[in-house]
């Protein structure tokens, strides 16, 4: 994917929400547009989500971009966890998918557990109470309600599946739960009370840079050069294949996640949430969140090249502290707002794009 610049992007997040549990002063709650090689998924789907997608895609036309978030072509959605913050939009989303006419089918992913599915099973007319050990949040129970409640295949005109995960089989290592034509989609288990779950993204590696000169000297015409040029598959005249590229959403989480280690790796951008700063830790890890110092201090130890975070507390007008936390333990912290564009180019170049009124402004590059 090439954009007007030159540049080629493999991963290209578009954050469209980075408060936590309520929004407030242009912060929505949780939900960003990810487009990859094998097409466009969404991770989380706060309330929402979906006139937010249209919002930041009318904005991409009217800039003149070649990229854009249009939701008829989202293949996926990967929920990191049932709370509301995250997945309250969704129902809403299905139905205006179905009014625009979509007719390609919607993969939807989330976490849950054995005993949630059996509960749902056994055919249960209401929620589980908290002596049940299952918890009313949890994702089976409300993509069991949703289906009965209009995303059910036959009212919608294209087919929904809908998939769950219980934690009670996902080990360390995660699990691959979906592959967008070579582009890998891993979940980890992680520590929100809740079933929950990170989402590792991990796109296939792509051929190395081509050398003309080389090529040139080899005796080709010049229409034979550019076919070989424009040949992704073929390995002539190239430098080395270029290494996949990662990027890891944590969701809602403690730092205390034991695959978030070096063996998740090579990681090349963390997307982690700082719901607290160094004043709130006991807060922190009481209610299953993180302080952007814990981040930062999961990105060292997963050997992550960016840190970026995101889903923060409303209690904080401003949020400069938190950044000066993290950056004490990582050099490269980023602090996410709604709208910004976080790519990852198939040479390893990391950069931020920050939205304006009328283009995008490079705050961040990291090669
Ligand atoms: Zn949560």
């Amino acid at each position: 994917m090439r954009e007007a610049h030159g540049s080629y992007y493999v991963l290209s997040l578009h954050v469209l929400g980075t408060s936590s549990a309520k929004p407030t002063r242009g912060r929505s709650v949780s939900g960003s547009y990810l487009t990859t090689p094998g097409g466009a998924v969404l991770i989380d789907c706060g309330e929402g989500m979906q006139e937010r997608i249209a919002v930041h895609d009318r904005w991409l036309r009217q800039i003149g971009s070649e990229e854009r978030t249009r939701l008829g072509r989202v293949r996926a959605v990967l929920l990191t966890h049932g709370h509301l913050d995250h997945c309250w939009g969704l129902l809403p989303m299905l139905h205006t998918m179905d009014k625009d006419g979509r007719t390609a089918p919607l993969a939807i992913h989330g976490p849950t557990s054995r005993a949630a599915l059996n509960w749902v099973k056994e055919g249960h007319n209401e929620a589980p109470s908290l002596a049940s050990g299952i918890h009313p949040g949890d994702l089976a129970i409300q993509f069991d309600w949703w289906r009965r409640h209009g995303g059910k295949e036959g009212t919608l005109r294209f087919d929904v599946e809908w998939h769950l995960h219980p934690l009670d089989d996902i080990d360390l290592d995660g699990i691959e739960i979906l592959n967008l034509d070579g582009t890998q989609i891993h979940a980890f288990p992680t520590n929100h009370g809740v079933p929950s779950i990170a989402y590792r993204i991990r796109t296939p590696s792509t051929p190395g840079r081509f050398n003309i000169e080389d090529a040139r000297e080899s005796g080709l015409d010049e229409e034979s050069i550019r076919d070989i040029a424009k040949d992704s598959d073929s390995d002539e005249h190239r430098g080395p294949r270029r290494p996949r590229r990662t990027l890891i959403l944590s969701g809602d989480t403690t730092a205390d996640v034991p695959s978030f280690n070096g063996s998740i790796g090579p990681v090349d951008v963390l997307v982690h949430e700082a719901t607290f700063d160094d004043a709130h830790e006991k807060k922190a890890s009481e209610y299953g969140h993180s302080t952007a110092r814990q981040a930062a201090q999961v990105g060292m130890e997963m050997g992550a090249r960016l840190v970026a975070l995101n889903h923060f507390s409303s209690r904080f007008q401003d949020l400069s502290h938190l950044g000066d936390e993290a950056s004490e333990v990582h050099p490269n912290c980023h602090l996410l707002e709604d709208g910004d564009r976080l790519q990852i180019q198939r040479d390893g170049m990391i950069r931020v794009d920050r939205r304006t009124t009328d283009a995008w402004v490079s705050i961040l590059e990291l090669e």
